[in-house]
């Protein structure tokens, strides 16, 4: 269901293309437009149609193959040149015939940047938003005014700030969007400013918030209690410099915390998964602390709060998870206690409860391992492979590692593509013995190939798994003990990526013990049939 009575405009394909390192292609926009529309945004604003050819053509492209459920499409783009006739005015005939049925443009409301910038006087500026709005009204098409450093013109000049908003809602504009464009207010201010336009113009507002004081969403939240009733945002917050407001974290704001449904029903418990299928786009990977939305965002760690957590989640979270999609997730530490490993145990699908004296066992191995360097906090999927020892009498095996051996050199003069490590494997599975020499760009690297080669002649799901991260720890245990190497190995199968940790005297032994239990639980995970060794 669609109404009109809180826009919600996404502007991730262009504010947010705008972070640096961000690049998208049209299909990778064609992508993140359906996943917006799933998660239930009234706007997608696709881009700049006649500012660069991918985004004409995305438009174009979109028009043909892009069927949209909840979103309409928005093209951005500027008003009429000065002196120009809006009608002939080569930019905003792109946007015209881009298809789209909305056409957001950006307009000038701060004097300074009138006369600086566009260098043009006061009253041609307003007289190319009127133009432009009225042209495209007269076309058919709904259009938005994104008011560019409007509170910084707001504040220097106000009544000329006022007359722009007039100029484009006396054209047929259906809102006001005032930008923070530079991000520089604070919520106090965005409230007053909101305030006194609504007061002043009774124009329909939205607000366009940027982060460099690190309130985007708060300024836009304080948008929206003065009265804005259209609100702008990217997902995961990209955007130029510290990004735009976070989108998710604005509309969960407003539908959990004040009570103002603006998705469809039941769209926001889809949020995290939205979020986190858009980042795999993009190529950049949300932060584990996002509000709402990030993988530590429900985790506990204290033990302390973990027994707590068991008898009411909800005293130690601000909303139930699964309202966006997340899940609460309890740390492994040494800082925690039974009662964290048996809720662990719970979310993993074993029962540990039943059992105390193995409860304690599983605890103790936990601390012990704990000392010698393993982290479990991350490495859930080791965690489990642990777990499943202690309750099913014997560590899931799916081969039989025999020995394994690893060379490296260096030769400066040997071409970038030739291999510097080797690596040979044996093990037996399957009633085979397999013995298989893998090459890479580094011993881990060749180990990674070796092993995966032996496995993937018995087990042929292990060539969809593909490893995704790694990072090394150099621990020092101190006194007196030489310092230990814990790596943490993330694999993917395509479509779910689990983390497992080994630890060792030196970098090979550790990425050796991460990478058998990466497969192990991989295959598991598959529930791929053990053949006997
Ligand atoms: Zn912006």
């Amino acid at each position: 269901m669609i109404t009109d009575d809180f826009h919600v405009y996404d502007t991730t394909m262009r504010d947010g293309a705008q972070q640096e390192g961000l690049n998208l292609s049209v299909q990778d926009k064609l992508h993140i437009a359906r996943h917006l529309d799933d998660l239930g945004v009234g706007f997608i604003e696709g881009g700049w149609p006649g500012s660069n050819p991918k985004d004409t053509e995305f438009f174009a492209l979109a028009a043909k193959e892009l069927e949209l459920t909840n979103a309409r499409l928005a093209a951005f783009g500027a008003t009429r040149r000065a002196g120009a006739v809006a009608a002939d005015d080569p930019l905003v005939a792109a946007l015209r015939e881009s298809g789209a049925p909305v056409v957001t443009l950006v307009a000038k409301s701060h004097d300074r940047h009138v006369e600086l910038a566009l260098r043009t006087t006061l009253e041609e500026n307003l007289a190319m938003v009127h133009d432009t709005v009225e042209h495209l009204r007269s076309e058919g098409q709904r259009v938005f005014v994104d008011l560019e450093h409007f509170f910084n013109g707001y504040l220097d000049n106000r009544d000329y700030a006022l007359e722009v908003v007039r100029a484009a809602m006396e054209a047929g504009a259906d809102v006001a969007v005032l930008c923070d464009t530079n991000g520089g207010m604070l919520p106090h201010q965005v409230s007053d400013v909101v305030a006194d336009v609504l007061e002043s113009t009774g124009a329909r507002l939205g607000i366009h918030a940027h982060n460099d004081t690190g309130c985007a969403v708060a300024n836009s939240m304080a948008a929206v209690l003065a009265g804005a009733t259209h609100l702008q945002g990217c997902i995961n917050g990209y955007g130029e410099r510290t990004g735009n407001a976070d989108l998710v974290t604005s509309v969960a704001n407003l539908e959990l915390k004040l009570g103002r449904p603006v998705l469809p029903e039941g769209a926001l418990a889809d949020a995290s998964r939205i979020a986190h299928a858009v980042a795999e786009i993009t190529n950049y990977p949300p932060s584990a602390r996002q509000p709402y939305t990030g993988v530590s965002s429900f985790a506990h760690k204290a033990g302390l709060h973990a027994s707590a957590i068991r008898v009411d989640p909800d005293l130690y979270q601000h909303i139930d998870p699964a309202l966006v999609g997340n899940d609460m997730r309890l740390l492994v530490s040494e800082m925690a206690g039974r009662a964290t490993i048996e809720l662990k145990g719970k979310e993993l699908g074993f029962d540990l409860a039943s059992d105390a004296e193995r409860l304690a066992r599983v605890t103790d191995r936990v601390k012990s391992m704990e000392q010698q360097g393993y982290t479990f906090e991350a490495a859930d999927a080791s965690f489990e492979l642990l777990l499943a020892e202690e309750m099913e009498g014997a560590r899931p095996a799916f081969f039989e590692v025999e020995s394994w051996r690893v060379l490296a050199e260096s030769d400066r003069g040997a071409p970038a593509d030739v291999p510097t490590a080797e690596a040979t494997v044996k093990l037996r599975a399957a009633g085979q013995r397999l013995a298989v020499i893998g090459e890479g760009n580094g011993p881990v690297n060749a180990l990674d190939h070796a092993l995966r080669q032996a496995i993937e002649q018995v087990y042929p799901d292990v060539a969809r798994f593909h490893l995704i991260d790694f990072r090394v720890r150099i621990l020092d245990q101190g006194h007196g003990t030489d310092a230990v190497t814990r790596v943490l190995i993330e694999t993917t199968d395509g479509k779910d990526a689990w983390v497992t940790v080994g630890v060792g005297a030196n970098i090979i032994e550790a990425s050796w013990e991460a990478l058998v239990d990466a497969f192990t639980y991989g295959l598991r995970r598959h529930g791929v049939a053990r053949a006997e060794a």
